[in-house]
């Protein structure tokens, strides 16, 4: 666990095992941004470990829009929250929010890097002896590889109904998320936290507009 400086520490009930777990939070100072609160839940009965983070003082719903169109862009910075959803449309990815949901922060490549790791486990999955699927998730692979070269430009969207996520970069531009959007959003982590299972928060790779057809 990282020694942090303003750590506060909380028992809690384990998600996983129901056991004693302990809940740490601290301070992030974010350059030219502000601060994020870093939280850490782990068990250490069952190793069950998550952590999260939003930004301190967070209140309204925000859209961050960010082009991609050469390799010094994804350096952009992403504060991803449990409550913020990713979308990268042109590469088919979609990180959807919820309790499993992960919190970090890192770039863009960083998301790039995770979205990779995840297909990589689907294709290596005993379970994922479909073809179809495993094909798909090779196409997802070929197609990451060139947006990380540059070759294909795409756009990163995240969008969070509660503020807590937020994307800092010379493109990279804050919108207002409309009250649609934050109605359906918010009503989808309702949904999930009285639903409560959703294990992999990152899905993969419905093919994205005008990519080819599958054979
Ligand atoms: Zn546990």
């Amino acid at each position: 666990m990282e020694a942090g400086k303003n750590n506060v520490g909380y028992a809690l009930e384990c998600p996983n095992c129901g056991k004693n777990a302990r809940l740490v939070e601290h301070l992030q100072e974010i350059p030219h941004f502000g601060k994020a609160i870093i939280t850490t839940l782990a068990c250490e009965k069952c190793s069950y470990k998550l952590n999260d983070v939003m930004i301190a003082n967070a209140k309204d719903p925000v859209l961050y829009k960010a082009e991609v169109s050469e390799k010094k862009d994804l350096e952009a910075k992403v504060i991803r929250s449990s409550t913020g959803t990713i979308r990268i449309d042109r590469l088919g990815i979609s990180i959807e929010p919820g309790p499993a949901a992960e919190g970090y922060i890192t770039n863009i490549e960083g998301i790039l890097d995770r979205v990779e790791s995840a297909t990589k486990a689907l294709i290596s999955s005993p379970g994922t002896d479909e073809a179809d699927e495993s094909k798909l998730a090779r196409k997802e692979l070929e197609r990451i590889k060139k947006a990380r070269n540059g070759e294909v430009p795409f756009t990163v969207i995240i969008e969070d109904p509660f503020g807590n996520s937020a994307m800092l970069g010379a493109k990279a531009k804050k919108m207002k998320l409309g009250p649609e959007e934050t109605k359906r959003l918010q009503a989808q982590l309702e949904g999930l936290d009285s639903g409560k299972e959703e294990e992999k928060d990152i899905e993969l790779p419905p093919m994205p507009e005008g990519a080819e057809a599958e054979e």
